[in-house]
């Protein structure tokens, strides 16, 4: 399989490209996969093989691959104004008029957007902004934040912090002052007996001793991704945010949802919290943003935050906080084209229609495969999750690494798609036609009853 030639992409790629997130011994095994292009949902790699791209790439290209209208828009711009900042009060007319559009969409009446380069710095911003606020009003103390364990907030210093993930002991973090609560997946973390309306008033019991011990004065923010996304596609169990909105309500604590995954269309709803019927005080956006054509991300600020932050600001004549390239206007103008695509241009709508068919597919799946432990999800993300046993849901042991042997096994059948932990995670882009669903479905069954037939 691995092209060992010395000028060969894969001896190439490893020779000066340092893997991130990559399973080291797949590389080993098989080298990196090398591409070119892409065409709708699918790209090809130096082979000319060709793959449906079951994870829109990480999440974000959902309006496919060779999308003409994105294309355009960013040389339209390039040739116009093809960089800026937004520092000291100069900013491009597309920053401005993505800011108009993004409060127009967002489930806010009025508020503010800061723009960074990726989602991390969105959720870095987001803290340093509730930092700030807490000096500037007072409350020096308030700098705690709340997340919970196998929640995805990103990699840099602060929000690895928030990550609940265990790899990032590996760093020494997370650093003081962040906390994790119990991950509300009731199939996993509800215990013998238990309804899931318990478990969730158990989750909602834990936030509130939390708060109680740690004093409600030293907690700055609760951040939560509605569905947890790089977590393993994990929905939270049932009336869950409306159990703990109430809560943080009471102790004044801003509730920030992290919609880098779920927003602008992933879960069928424009916004995740709208899909669960909360209201936070900030949204934090990236990914589909620009429907992976730039990097961006964005803190969407919702009134009472916008006022306090602006209060805070002007007290001292400044917010000290930027990127250099905060608000690019080739970001805000491929932004301000993926969102009228996604919302005005029948994206949504698609994606709406097909997640029906989308579910049925992976149920059919869990259905088949005896050691599909559970089938979850939300609009067109989901996930399988493998276990060696599906009576007592024990996992199958490290040295299986069952989820890499399936998504190799899919990569052979010409199928993307990802494994974290145990499962295997599809979000496939916006466009998919019942044909390409029924593809991508063909392909991971074909890969599930290979890698089953080896190692159930
Ligand atoms: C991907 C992701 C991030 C981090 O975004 P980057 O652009 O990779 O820094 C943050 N939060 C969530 C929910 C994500 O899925």
């Amino acid at each position: 399989m691995k092209d060992l030639s010395p000028n060969s992409w894969e001896a190439r790629a490893d020779a000066h490209s340092f893997y991130g997130f990559t399973d080291l011994p797949t590389i080993e095994d098989r080298g990196a996969v090398v591409l070119t292009h892409g065409e709708g949902p699918y790209v090809f790699d130096v082979h000319g093989r060709k793959y449906f791209d079951g994870n829109s790439g990480l999440w974000n290209m959902v309006a496919g691959f060779d999308h003409p209208g994105m294309a355009e828009a960013a040389k339209a711009q390039y040739d116009r104004f093809p960089g800026y900042h937004a520092f000291f009060g100069r900013m491009a007319d597309q920053t401005v008029m993505l800011s108009e559009k993004l409060i127009e969409v967002s489930p806010f009446d009025d508020g503010k957007v800061f723009y960074t380069n990726s989602g991390s710095e969105a959720n870095d911003t987001m803290v340093k902004m509730l930092w700030f606020l807490g000096g500037a009003e007072g409350h020096p103390n308030k700098r705690k934040i709340i997340t919970r364990k196998n929640a995805y907030h990103g990699v840099t210093a602060v929000s690895a912090s928030m990550t609940g993930k265990p790899y990032n002991s590996v760093f020494g973090l997370p650093l003081p002052e962040f906390l994790h609560l119990t991950c509300p997946h009731y199939w996993r973390e509800g215990h013998e007996g238990e309804t899931e309306a318990q478990f969730t008033q158990r989750m909602a019991d834990e936030l509130e001793d939390m708060i109680t011990r740690e004093g409600a004065d030293t907690i700055a923010g609760f951040f939560a991704e509605p569905v947890m996304g790089a977590g393993g596609v994990i929905p939270p169990s049932e009336g869950y945010f409306q159990a703990i909105q109430p809560i943080l309500k009471k102790h004044g604590i801003p509730l920030i949802s992290d919609e880098v995954i779920c927003g602008f269309g992933r879960t069928g709803a424009v916004w995740g919290c709208q899909a669960y019927g909360f209201m936070p005080d900030a949204i934090i956006s990236s990914k589909c943003l620009t429907a992976g054509y730039f990097p961006m991300g964005a803190v969407i600020l919702g009134p009472d935050l916008t006022d306090r932050l602006q209060a805070a600001s002007d007290a001292i004549e400044e917010f000290p906080h930027g990127f250099t390239a905060s608000g690019h206007p080739v970001g805000c103008a491929i932004a301000l084209k993926a969102i009228d695509v996604i919302l005005n241009e029948g994206l949504l709508e698609n994606c709406q229609k097909m997640i029906p068919a989308f579910e049925a597919g992976l149920q059919a799946l869990a259905d088949k495969h005896h050691n599909i432990g559970e089938v979850r999800g939300k609009g067109l993300m989901g996930a399988l999750e493998a276990v060696k046993d599906p009576a007592t849901k024990e996992p199958f042991g490290p040295d299986v690494s069952v989820s890499e042997r399936i998504a190799n096994a899919c990569t052979d059948e010409g199928l993307i798609c990802r494994p974290l932990g145990q499962s295997i995670v599809l979000c496939p882009p916006f466009i998919v036609t019942q044909d390409h669903l029924d593809e991508m479905f063909s392909k991971l069954d074909a890969a599930l009853t290979k890698v089953f037939a080896e190692v159930g």
